[in-house]
């Protein structure tokens, strides 16, 4: 026994990681679990149990390379995204709350039971595969252009078993030249390659692959918006994440490229966070 209790042990991380991390008790929380294996109840369940010497040794390391600034996915190697949990790592965005609103708007359109959807960047595979877990009928394909990423997004599929959803390296639609869908989704690369966040925080371990775009972020949007046109089934739906204060001229973007029934929906924190459009058909 290391004599230290869990309670201890979390107001040691939460002094260490003051000056890091905007969600200290969060991320204090979150590495205990790991090194427990437990959920969050026992921790406050039994917040007078004592750590083993080998679990107070790993959770110090851990606190140790989050006060470098390493975000906690990371060091876990894992985040959750809709209730499932995803392997992550550097190769790719870390899966974020905000994009779950998103897979909700995805779900509740009315797509044929078997409905064909592409997910562009799929990253970890996190959209594709909420996607799948939500509807097994709907045939899900994950592209990424990174192999490093389509490797990681089908140990995603295997640990999940949801075997079904197809991974493809693929930029953009490359890999998908000859086909078309129902849905189109993708939480591209969106951030202007100046804006001053990437310098702080988390998203500084993060590939600028997955974040940035020319064109003060709109490079990639455009792009998929211009391309989804000739992947789109009759009547098929466009939806893309995007930052904030994107939504207007995407809106207007995607009217003039000839989208019909044109929406923004807002995230949990009430932010611009996603567009659809319907192709006409
Ligand atoms: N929403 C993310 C952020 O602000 C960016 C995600 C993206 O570029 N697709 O860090």
């Amino acid at each position: 026994m290391s004599g230290i209790s869990i309670n201890e042990a979390l107001k040691w991380a939460c002094v260490q990681l003051e000056r890091v991390s905007d969600s200290v008790t969060l991320d204090a929380e979150v590495m205990l679990q790991y090194v427990l294996g437990k959920s969050r109840t026992y921790l406050y369940t039994w917040p007078d149990r004592s750590l083993t010497s080998d679990q107070w040794h790993r959770f110090m390391a851990m606190v140790n390379e989050r006060a470098k600034g390493h975000p906690v996915a990371h060091i876990t190697g894992e985040r959750e995204f809709w209730s499932l949990p995803l392997l992550v790592n550097k190769t790719t965005l870390i899966p974020r709350p905000d994009t779950e609103i998103l897979v909700e708007t995805a779900l509740n359109l009315s797509l044929r039971a078997n409905a064909r959807v592409l997910d562009l960047g799929t990253g970890t595979g996190a959209i594709a595969l909420a996607l799948a877990s939500e509807r097994p009928d709907w045939q899900v394909t994950g592209v990424d252009k990174v192999p490093d990423a389509v490797t990681l997004a089908k140990m995603n599929r295997d640990r999940l078993k949801l075997e079904l959803v197809e991974i493809l390296q693929s930029d953009w639609f490359s890999a998908v030249a000859q086909r078309q869908f129902e849905l189109v989704v993708s939480n591209p690369p969106y951030i202007d390659e100046q804006d001053e966040h990437l310098a702080q925080g988390d998203v500084r371990f993060e590939p600028r692959s997955a974040l940035t775009a020319a064109d003060e972020g709109f490079a990639d949007l455009f792009y998929i918006a211009t391309e989804a046109r000739t992947h789109l089934l009759p009547g098929g739906y466009l939806l893309m994440e995007h930052g904030y204060q994107q939504a207007r001229v995407l809106r207007q973007k995607m009217l003039e490229l000839g989208y019909q029934d044109v929406a923004t929906v807002r995230d949990f924190g009430s932010n611009d966070r996603c567009t659809l459009g319907r192709w006409p058909g």
